[in-house]
């Protein structure tokens, strides 16, 4: 595999880097209405969640606080067990406090569903989630999202902070892989 030429492996683009910025425009419009007169602070899930929280907080004109946490969940195989663990917990307290966490994507929601009771128990005045990407999969999860940039199919999805073994991040596009990556 040539790094240099990281693009190259995408064999389907879902969703262009413009596609992505306009649907985080109208994402903080929501946001922006939706927290008038409140403070807000924005929690992103590290490491998949980095350019969604750039970029969404830069899309908003308002005031905006950002705490990042990073978990771990056990599973076998690709799918997580809903079993987590906080490696990085947030440097605020957040009592009495709006918390929208914010995610790049969400499979089987069992991730986001045990954070969200995490931080409700912390007593928080709120606490949302918003989302780039969600799979159908995920509807099935008692977790309930407030902001969603699009729904999509069960494939796997590289760019933009997705990885496949710690690669594609920083595709500025998302799209799937070719598959003489995975071979
Ligand atoms: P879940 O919602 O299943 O608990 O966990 C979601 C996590 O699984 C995401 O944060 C991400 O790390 C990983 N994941 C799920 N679907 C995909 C995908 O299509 N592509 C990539 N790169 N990661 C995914
Ligand atoms: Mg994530
Ligand atoms: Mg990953």
């Amino acid at each position: 595999m040539d790094a240099s030429h990281v693009e190259q492996d995408l064999v389907n683009v879902l969703f262009t880097e413009k596609q992505i910025q306009d649907r985080l425009g109208e994402l903080a419009s929501e946001i922006e209405r939706d927290y008038a007169g409140h403070d807000l602070l924005i929690v992103g899930i590290l490491r998949g969640a980095v350019m969604v929280m750039a970029d969404l907080a830069r899309s908003l004109s308002r005031h905006v606080e950002m705490d990042w946490m990073a978990i771990s969940s056990y599973g076998s195989g690709t799918k997580s067990s809903g079993v987590v663990r906080i490696l990085k917990d947030l440097d605020t307290d957040i009592t009495g406090r709006h918390v929208l966490i914010v995610d790049e994507i969400i499979d089987t929601g069992l991730t986001l569903s045990w954070l969200t009771s995490n931080l409700t128990s912390r007593e928080p005045a709120s606490v949302e989630i918003c989302t780039l990407l969600r799979k159908p999969e995920a509807l099935q999860m008692p977790v309930e999202v407030k902001y969603v940039g699009w729904d999509i199919p069960n494939e796997f999805v590289v760019g933009y902070g997705l990885d496949y073994r710690e690669r594609y991040r920083n595709l500025r596009d998302i799209g799937t892989l070719s598959p003489h990556v995975y071979s």
